[in-house]
């Protein structure tokens, strides 16, 4: 039948905890789809929690949806950064980028992207990670994921300070 749902082998969320070792339940599926969905958002335990609880029926209780996050972030699946506040936020981990470039300020704490600021050198950092996880890949190594941090003071504390 046309309509009929395609078989769970093809769904590329399921392919992505099989592949990572993880049980295909229906909690991993929700939160792994859902950080899937929305690529660009970083989220908190309690943000995340609230999302989930108001796109699906399904209720997934903290403590479940916290060894959860923690499990998809240990293989690989979510990226997990401390934003300025020192609170944990999660996305999913892009599939194309090993290495997302970013800024972490040493008087504000902010943590800001750098893809904008580097402009094509951006992706010459992209390049060279590629080739680090390939040469690591070759040896043997497996689910890695690269965080590439510049640490200094920004654009807006440096104007401040000099004002
Ligand atoms: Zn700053």
């Amino acid at each position: 039948m046309a309509s009929s749902l395609p078989p769970s082998v093809a769904d590329p969320i399921d392919a992505l905890l099989s592949a990572h070792g993880l049980r295909r339940t229906s909690a991993a599926r929700l939160v792994l789809g859902w950080l899937l969905a929305h690529p660009d958002t970083s989220y908190t335990h309690a943000q995340l929690q609230a999302a989930l609880a108001s796109d699906s029926s399904e209720a997934l209780d903290r403590v479940t949806l916290y060894r959860l996050i923690d499990r998809l972030t240990q293989v690989g699946l979510l990226l997990c950064r401390v934003d300025a506040n020192r609170v944990r936020r999660y996305q999913a981990m892009p599939a194309s980028v090993h290495a997302i470039p970013h800024f972490e300020c040493q008087s504000c704490h902010r943590d800001s992207p750098l893809a904008g600021a580097l402009k094509a050198n951006a992706s010459d950092l992209e390049r060279a990670a590629q080739s680090a996880i390939a040469a690591l890949q070759a040896l043997g190594y497996q689910d890695m994921s690269m965080d590439f941090a510049v640490r200094g003071v920004c654009i807006d504390c440096a104007a401040g300070a000099s004002a």
